[in-house]
């Protein structure tokens, strides 16, 4: 099997960061990629100490400038890009009444519109190489609504459409593209929410406990992997039975 090389966007901590970890555990080359370098370099460095293959890029998924250079430099260093985890987001929450145009504009530019372009990167290389993973982070809350996220659940919902069409787009070419839809996973974007908020999810949650950024890299490595070959197109739940659809 040869060595593939994977690129994993928001890798400087949580869910990024621990897919990251996997798949380098797993024998892939890592690019690791933020808007800054310095966590990222740790984790690289981590990495490399343990035996595997890293480098960093920087790249600002707002900035859509600031993608295909970072492409440019990932190819530079460690040649075509096989595997894609469009992992990185953000959330600026709020009553619809009251989103500002920006906030909804801006969420969906970096969760979305980001994920697009980092897509569009990778594709021709996949194409001439008729292999390829993309892997889109999706979210619960991207197949069941939420209150307060308009802007964020649009965002993950469509990130859902995306992977369904790119999938029927690339199934010739022999390029997977599925999404993985983490429920309530503990990291530091749900870190600042209130406690009690906390207890009433966790309620709802069968398996009784908050999910880790490593059980969203186990299915995140498991997609990218060549026994999930046949699988395209699909959502994976990866929320302790918090939805089942
Ligand atoms: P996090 O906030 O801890 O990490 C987000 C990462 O994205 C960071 O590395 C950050 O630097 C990066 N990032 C943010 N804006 C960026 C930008 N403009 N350009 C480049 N990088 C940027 O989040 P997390 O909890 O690890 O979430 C990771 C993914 O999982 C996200 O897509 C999130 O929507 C999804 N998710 C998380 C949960 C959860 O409960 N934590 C649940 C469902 C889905």
């Amino acid at each position: 099997m040869p060595q593939r090389t994977a690129f994993i966007t928001g890798a400087s901590r949580g869910i990024g960061r621990a897919c990251a970890l996997a798949l380098a555990a797993s024998g892939a080359r890592v690019i690791l990629a933020a808007r800054h370098a310095q966590k990222l370099d740790e984790t690289a460095e981590w990495i490399r100490s343990n035996g595997g293959q890293a480098e960093v890029v920087c790249l600002d998924l707002a900035d859509p400038e600031s993608i295909p250079r970072a492409f440019a430099e990932a190819v530079s260093k460690a040649g075509p890009i096989q595997i894609l985890v469009n992992n990185a987001a953000i959330t600026k929450d709020g009553l619809a009444v009251r989103m500002k145009r920006a906030d909804f504009d801006h969420v969906l530019q970096v969760n979305l519109g980001g994920a697009f372009l980092c897509i569009q990167q990778v594709l021709p290389s996949m194409m001439r190489e008729r292999w390829g993973r993309i892997i889109n982070i999706s979210s619960v809350v991207g197949q069941t609504g939420n209150a307060g996220q308009a802007n964020y659940v649009a965002s993950k919902a469509g990130l859902i459409g995306l992977t369904k069409s790119l999938a029927q787009e690339m199934a010739s070419r022999n390029v997977t593209v599925n999404a993985v839809a983490p429920g309530f996973i503990d990291t530091e974007m749900t870190q600042v929410l209130p406690a009690e908020v906390k207890e009433r999810i966790l309620q709802q949650i069968p398996l009784k406990r908050m999910g880790t950024p490593e059980d969203v890299a186990a299915a995140v490595k498991f997609l990218a992997s060549e026994e999930a070959g046949y699988i395209t197109g699909h959502v994976l739940n990866v929320n302790g039975g918090l939805f089942m659809g």
